[in-house]
């Protein structure tokens, strides 16, 4: 679970001068093997402290390293997680963040925290009410952030007292009582979105039985035997489903912007028409393709992103070169109450990079004041 205090505090981080260190590590294979990858991971970053001229800065980034690869000492981030560390010891920051995920193992140095791997995980963290059942038994569970929580069980042939008159097979009362409770659930935890799993021929039985408030939220169904099969194989055949489900969804939410954009409605299209979107708040939602990146200039006196330039446009402050300015744009919208969607699966969005949602038009000509 990612603490949202952790996660405001990383956002809202203003450069101090001092580099960040950030650095996501997958955990696995035991803390000699954590030490070994921290190690490879900060080399480039330790050049690049022994080249840093500032002996305050140099110690400042040195010591951050340290801490770093004393995290395989400390141990207890779990096994199959990846941890996000945060770290300027300049300026004050350390934080550790640990996601039940694997991300790309990475150390970038830059003058905020590099969040976009933990925010492409956050916007994919929804909770699904997972059903697992066969013809006596169903199991339902909250997946949240790639874990399975809390299991309820619901065994045939239901309540005592229900009138069975009517529906006289034990299976079929089974699944009536499993949906009731799949919606109570539902309105308890918040999921989103329903994900079923058992026998292919129980499951097309017990779909009818979903009520009809709930059927669009099915995002997916697999098949899965109960009586030979524990919670972690149903936990990775739903996360698969989850997996194809999201992508599905990113397909058609590029489709429904770029076709926003091509019939001249409220979107933006590309780095530096979004960028203008970015910068005077006009996002609603942001789309990122996973694989796209852009170095650029942000002003740190006022938040104005661009591409190039040494002075901010807006208020003639000075510009810091960044990384990632598509890193950047995510934040920006996260910081202005917008939602961003980072897009794994191939789409169309690859040859723009990012597209928008607009709350209000800004028309493409706005694109040339970022650079
Ligand atoms: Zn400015």
């Amino acid at each position: 679970m990612v603490d949202q205090d952790i996660f405001d505090r990383l956002l809202q981080f203003r450069p101090s001068g001092a580099p960040v260190l950030s650095v996501y590590v997958g955990v696995d294979g035991g803390p000699s093997a954590l030490r070994t990858k921290l190690e490879s991971l900060v080399g480039e970053v330790l050049e690049q402290a022994e080249a840093e001229p500032s002996q305050a800065l140099r110690r400042s980034l040195l010591s951050d390293v340290a801490r770093v690869l004393d995290l395989a000492a400390r141990g207890g981030p779990p096994e199959g997680s990846t941890v996000g560390i945060f770290a300027c010891h300049r300026a004050g920051l350390y934080e550790e963040v640990v996601v039940p995920r694997r991300a790309r193992d990475r150390a970038v140095v830059d003058a905020t925290p590099y969040l976009r791997p933990l925010l492409a995980f956050l916007d994919e963290s929804r909770r699904y009410c997972l059903v697992v059942l066969d013809r006596m038994q169903a199991c339902l569970y909250e997946l949240f952030m790639g874990e399975l929580e809390g299991a309820t069980i619901v065994v045939t042939p239901g309540k005592p007292g229900r009138p069975v008159g009517r529906d006289p097979s034990p299976a079929h009362r089974l699944f009536r009582e499993t949906a009731d409770v799949a919606d109570e659930f539902i309105h308890a935890t918040r999921a989103e979105l329903l994900l079923v799993g058992g026998p292919e021929e129980t499951v097309a039985a017990f779909l009818p039985f979903v009520p009809h408030h709930l059927r669009g939220r099915v995002a997916g169904t697999f098949a899965f035997d109960p009586r030979t099969m524990g919670p972690e194989q149903a936990r990775c055949c739903a996360e698969a489903v989850v997996d194809r489900y999201e992508r599905a969804e990113e397909a058609s939410l590029v489709a429904e912007i770029l076709d926003r954009v091509t019939t001249g409605g409220l979107g933006a299209a590309g780095i530096p028409w979004c960028l203008a979107a970015v910068n005077e708040e006009a996002v609603q939602f942001l789309l990122i393709d996973e694989e796209a990146r852009a170095s650029g200039s942000a002003c740190d006196a006022c938040g104005w992103l661009g591409l190039v330039g040494a002075t901010c446009q807006r208020c003639g402050g000075p510009l810091r070169v960044t990384q990632d300015v598509i890193e950047e744009m995510g934040a920006a919208v996260i910081g202005a109450s917008g939602r961003v969607e980072h897009v794994q699966a191939p789409t169309p969005l690859s040859q723009h990079s990012v597209a928008a949602f607009l709350r209000f038009d800004v028309p493409h000509s706005a694109a040339q004041v970022v650079g």
